[in-house]
């Protein structure tokens, strides 16, 4: 519920439990079934039974399939959710779970959200029209696509659109800036729903165990996630701390490369951030980093689980160009960074079987996607349904004070 510790650094389990004797087996498991075990060994100190059960079946309710594109070279579908993009999971079983919470506690919760473009509709659409429970969120002006921005600010009763003069990193540092605000928190109960909420990246680690399950592979696998705030990935790193046998790891980012050249220099500078074509990846100081670093500690053990590679907006419209051409296989922009990163490890590696992340529908990015490859894309229900509604969103200055004052005003 607190989604920061107040000392400004991010909570991480105590321990990782051990699931290496779930990866036995698991092919016979279904999603569900797996998501319970894995669920269970953590919550259970304060959830029944049963409200785990229902946790996970009322958020871990849609596929996510693996579809082979290529020898070696298999997509890990995320974006069958109600918003389409994998930040699904995460968003709907913290909803779940943070509904849990409240309804024992009858306190009002206000979370907090900075948003690339997809967090915002995930949390949004997972919290809407929950009792007790305020969503604001924080999304950069003129910085998603239009559909990203119909989701955002199309909805009403308890969630709240802030259209923010700034980047992304700027959203981010005002909401990072509140919780250190204890004036702020003495008048109002703050939560976060952002990716350095640990609550978000527990279910992420379920559909890892389903990927690896579903794929059936006798060889060794690798995993390419595009990144950028790099909670995806760490993810997949907690999953496979908890047992399951991932090789490597590919962090694939646009143009923002923070994490690439940390690991090309052994220098870690964070800059602004570049905006690029996928968007949701536009962050220049990857909060999660930190996690990562807590797992493995210092730098030469990192290379040895992780490697990461830069793509510009150049290459990754010719990857979704030539993908559609070669495999009738359509992407978004994001799941296209991926795939450059994976395509480039099985090159020179290709003993192994590679699973990248598909984290977005390409309707979601249907103006970049049509330019691309000179066709429309059809757009399905959830989103057609969106476009038509009205935007309804406060225009703010990029400045805590006017924030301050907005949450002051409005969430008594
Ligand atoms: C958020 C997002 C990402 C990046 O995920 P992180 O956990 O921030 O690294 C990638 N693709 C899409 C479509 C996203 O919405």
């Amino acid at each position: 519920m607190l989604g920061m510790p107040s000392d400004n650094g991010l909570f991480m389990p105590e321990n990782i439990p051990d699931h290496s004797n779930l990866v036995q087996g698991i092919n016979e498991l279904s999603f569900q079934d797996i998501s319970y075990v894995i669920a269970k060994s953590i919550l259970l100190e304060d959830f029944k039974n049963s409200e785990i059960e229902d946790i996970i079946s009322t958020s871990i309710s849609f596929d996510s399939p693996i579809v082979n594109i290529d020898s070696n070279i298999n997509i890990l579908e995320l974006f069958h959710g109600p918003t389409l993009a994998f930040k699904d999971f995460g968003a709907r079983f913290m909803a779940r779970t943070m509904e849990k919470v409240v309804s024992n506690n009858d306190r009002e919760i206000n979370i907090l959200v900075a948003t690339s473009g997809d967090t915002g509709s995930a949390v949004a659409n997972g919290f809407y029209d929950v009792e007790g429970i305020n969503v604001i969120i924080l999304y950069p002006s003129n910085k998603v696509s239009y559909i990203q921005e119909k989701q955002l600010t199309t909805f009403d009763k308890n969630i709240y659109a802030l259209e923010i003069k700034g980047t992304f990193d700027d959203c981010q540092n005002l909401v990072k800036q509140a919780f250190l605000d204890d004036s702020l928190k003495s008048n109002l109960d703050l939560s976060s729903a952002n990716s350095i909420n640990i609550a978000r990246l527990i279910p992420q680690s379920f559909y890892y165990f389903n990927a690896y399950a579903k794929l059936n592979s006798n060889k060794e696998i690798v995993v390419s996630v595009p990144s950028g705030n790099f909670g995806n990935i760490t993810a997949g790193i907690l999953a496979k701390h908890m047992g399951l046998p991932i090789k490597r790891f590919i962090a694939s980012t646009n143009a923002n490369k923070t994490v690439p050249e940390f690991l090309r220099t052994n220098q870690y500078i964070s800059s602004e951030s570049i905006e690029t074509i996928s968007n949701a990846m536009d962050v220049g100081n990857p909060s999660n980093m930190k996690r990562i670093m807590d797992i493995y500690h210092d730098l030469e053990n990192l290379k040895k689980h992780l490697i990461a590679f830069s793509f510009d907006d150049e290459k990754t419209k010719k990857c979704v160009y030539d993908t559609w051409s070669a495999f009738n296989y359509l992407l978004d922009p994001h799941s296209a960074v991926g795939l450059l990163g994976l395509n480039q490890f099985i090159r020179l590696n290709p003993k192994y079987n590679g699973i990248f992340l598909g984290t977005a529908h390409p309707a979601k990015f249907s103006d970049v996607i049509e330019s691309i490859i000179n066709q429309k894309v059809d757009m399905p229900e959830n989103l057609s349904n969106v476009i038509n509604k009205e935007k309804n969103a406060t225009l703010l200055n990029n400045d805590y004070k006017d924030f301050s004052d907005y949450l002051l005003t409005n969430f008594k």
